[in-house]
């Protein structure tokens, strides 16, 4: 990285490899950021590198690795944002990954891994770029939560328990940072057509005598149907870069209408009867 005020707006984005980060970095290029695209894997970096050649945007890509675990990567790479660029207008925690099974059998390395990324791992980055963002008196937080933030859904209790942890932090964090001028903003998605499925789900097996192996085998039909059907993963991009460049941005965006009809649902409906219907919805068989 350059050292330079000839820079203009800049934008940290994590788990850049593929999916959501990967086209975000994209689109957010597009739009004139200089997007420092970080991911856990630098080696990684051929389909984002390609993805912004094709779109024209090379030069404004700049791929560091960075483990959003590890502490140390995480303050070094903003260190380098601050010396090079002295500002950061937009983080973008994206970093994630989907583990599930059922509670009962997950082993608690599972759980911790889960919210270690998920969760930890948002807190670690934000905390870091916190001090630039308040230095400049400005700044956007966009944190990538999930439907399963808001509803929990049999078979992602690790995932969805790391998803509400991300809500309550982002409600905390935007009253604190308002007067700092920085603003945070959650991004709820359904299912989307990104890498994280497939991985997730071949995270998902029960024991052989396990009580729990026809739930597994609706929720694992279930949770191929929806990936089937999901939604192209540009819209969530998409989203991003309309975000970024909105005066006030409202807290919470849910993507696709779906998120917004389930949501509905579960604020209208009495709970146990919420309940029931996502358990009939596992039931069905196509
Ligand atoms: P993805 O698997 O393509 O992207 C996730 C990225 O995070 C990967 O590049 C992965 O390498 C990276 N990552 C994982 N652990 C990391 C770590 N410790 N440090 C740095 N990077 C790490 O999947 P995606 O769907 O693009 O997921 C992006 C975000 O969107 C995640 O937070 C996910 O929970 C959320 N999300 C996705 C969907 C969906 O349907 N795809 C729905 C709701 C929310």
């Amino acid at each position: 990285m350059g050292r330079g005020t000839e820079f203009g707006r800049v934008a940290l984005v994590t788990g850049c490899s593929s999916g959501f980060g990967l086209l975000t970095s994209i689109a957010l290029a597009k739009q004139g950021y200089v997007v420092v695209a970080s991911m856990r894997r630098p080696e990684a970096q051929g389909a984002l590198l390609e993805a912004a050649r094709v779109a024209g945007v090379e030069s404004s890509i700049v791929v560091k690795g960075m483990d959003v675990r590890n502490e140390e990567q995480v303050t070094s790479v903003v260190q380098q944002i601050s010396e090079c660029y002295g500002r950061l207008d937009v983080l973008v925690n994206n970093a994630g990954e989907a583990l599930g099974g059922l509670i009962e059998e997950i082993p608690l390395s599972v759980w911790r891994e889960q919210m270690e990324t998920n969760f930890i791992g948002m807190v670690c980055v934000t905390k870091a770029v916190l001090p630039l963002m308040r230095a400049n008196n400005s700044g956007r937080i966009i944190q990538l939560s999930s439907i399963s933030g808001e509803v929990g859904f049999p078979g992602f209790g690790p995932y969805a328990s790391s998803k509400f942890a991300v809500e309550g932090f982002s409600e905390c964090l935007a009253l604190e940072v308002k007067p700092f001028g920085i603003d945070v903003v959650l991004i709820q998605p359904g299912a989307y057509g990104t890498p994280i499925w497939d991985k997730g789900f071949s995270s998902m097996s029960s024991q052989a005598d396990s009580p729990y192996q026809e739930l597994l085998k609706s929720i694992l039909n279930y949770s191929k149907r929806s990936a089937e059907n999901a939604g192209n993963p540009m819209e969530v991009a998409k989203l991003v870069a309309r975000i970024v460049a909105m005066k006030s941005p409202a807290f919470r965006y849910r993507t696709p209408f779906g998120t917004r009809v389930t949501m509905l649902a579960k604020r209208g409906l009495p709970e146990r009867w919420f309940q029931r219907m996502i358990l009939k919805l596992l039931a069905r068989k196509s």
